[in-house]
C-alpha cells in the first residue's frame, strides 16, 4: 500500500453479542492489538454495547466504531441512533451504507449521502461500504454500480471532508459466503474506488483516501490482500467475532 496511509483492520460484529461478551472480548484483545500509528484497528458494533465497551478498552488501542446512524442529530425519529450522541462517546469512525443496512432497511443512496454528511458534520469519520453482486460481475455492469454508489454517496461532500474517507469494497457474493474474492478481484475493485475519489477529487485525494476490502476476509488470506497496491485494509465480519481471528487479522504482517 501507498505509504502516507495508514492501514486499517476493521471488523464489523453486525448483529452479533451480548454487552457481557462484548466487554470479554474488549478487554482480551486491547493489550495485544498494534501501534495505531502503524496499524489502526476498529470493531463496528451494535449501538447498545458501544458504551461498555470504550469503558472496556478505556486507554486501550481499539477503535470502537458504530455500524450505522441517522441523519438528523435529535428529534421524533422512534428507535433511531444519533450521530451527535455517537460523537459525544467519543466515537472516530461510522459504518455507512453496508449492502445488509441497504437490502433489509432499504437504505438508498440519497438517504446514505444524508448519512454520509451527518458523520462529517459531527466531526467523524465514514467507513462507506459499497457492494456489487455476482450477477452485474457476470454481466459486466459492475464497474458502473461500484463508481455510481461511491459518486451518490459523496454528493456534496468537500475536498478536506474527502481525503479522511474510508471506503470499502464489499462484493456481496463474498459476504458471509466463506467464498472471498480473488486477490486481483479485490484490487481490481479497491482501485476502481480510488480511481472514482480521483475523478471526483484529484489524485491527491484519491492517494489519501483508505480504501478497504471485505468479504469472508479470514487469518489465511488477509496478508495476501494486504499486499496488493489499492487495498488500505480490511473490513470483516465473521472472522471479527472470536478474540484469537481478530488478533491474526491485525497481525497480517
Ligand atoms: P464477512 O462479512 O467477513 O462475514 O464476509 C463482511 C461484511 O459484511 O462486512
Amino acid at each position: 500500500s501507498y505509504s502516507v496511509r495508514i492501514p486499517l483492520i476493521a471488523g464489523n460484529w453486525k448483529m452479533n453479542k451480548t454487552v457481557t461478551e462484548a466487554v470479554t472480548f474488549t478487554k482480551q484483545v486491547t493489550d495485544q492489538l498494534p501501534d495505531p500509528s502503524e496499524v489502526e484497528t476498529a470493531i463496528a458494533a451494535p449501538a447498545i454495547l458501544l458504551q461498555p465497551m470504550i469503558d472496556a478498552n478505556s486507554g486501550g488501542r481499539l477503535q470502537v466504531a458504530a455500524e450505522n446512524c441517522y441523519y438528523e442529530n435529535e428529534g421524533a425519529y422512534t428507535g433511531e441512533t444519533s450521530p451527535m450522541a455517537l460523537k459525544d462517546m467519543g466515537l472516530h469512525y461510522v459504518i455507512i451504507g453496508h449492502s445488509e443496512r441497504r437490502r433489509y432497511f432499504n437504505e438508498t443512496d440519497d438517504i446514505i449521502n444524508r448519512k454520509v454528511h451527518a458523520v462529517y458534520n459531527n466531526a467523524m469519520v465514514p467507513i462507506l461500504c459499497c457492494d456489487e453482486t455476482m450477477g452485474r460481475r457476470e454481466s459486466g455492469e459492475h464497474v458502473h454500480w461500484v463508481v455510481s454508489q461511491v459518486t451518490a454517496a459523496l454528493k456534496g461532500i468537500s475536498d478536506d471532508e474527502a481525503k479522511k474517507l474510508v471506503i470499502a469494497y464489499e462484493p456481496s457474493w463474498a459476504i458471509g459466503s466463506g467464498k472471498s474474492a480473488s486477490f486481483d478481484q479485490a484490487e481490481e475493485g479497491c482501485y476502481l474506488i480510488r480511481q472514482t475519489v480521483a475523478d471526483l477529487y484529484s489524485d491527491e485525494i484519491a492517494n489519501q483516501v483508505r480504501v478497504l476490502y471485505g468479504g469472508s476476509v479470514n487469518p489465511d488470506n488477509v496478508k495476501g490482500l494486504m499486499a496488493k497496491d489499492n487495498i488500505d485494509g480490511v473490513l470483516a465480519g465473521g472472522a471479527s467475532l472470536k478474540e484469537e481471528t481478530f488478533l491474526q487479522l491485525t497481525q497480517y504482517k
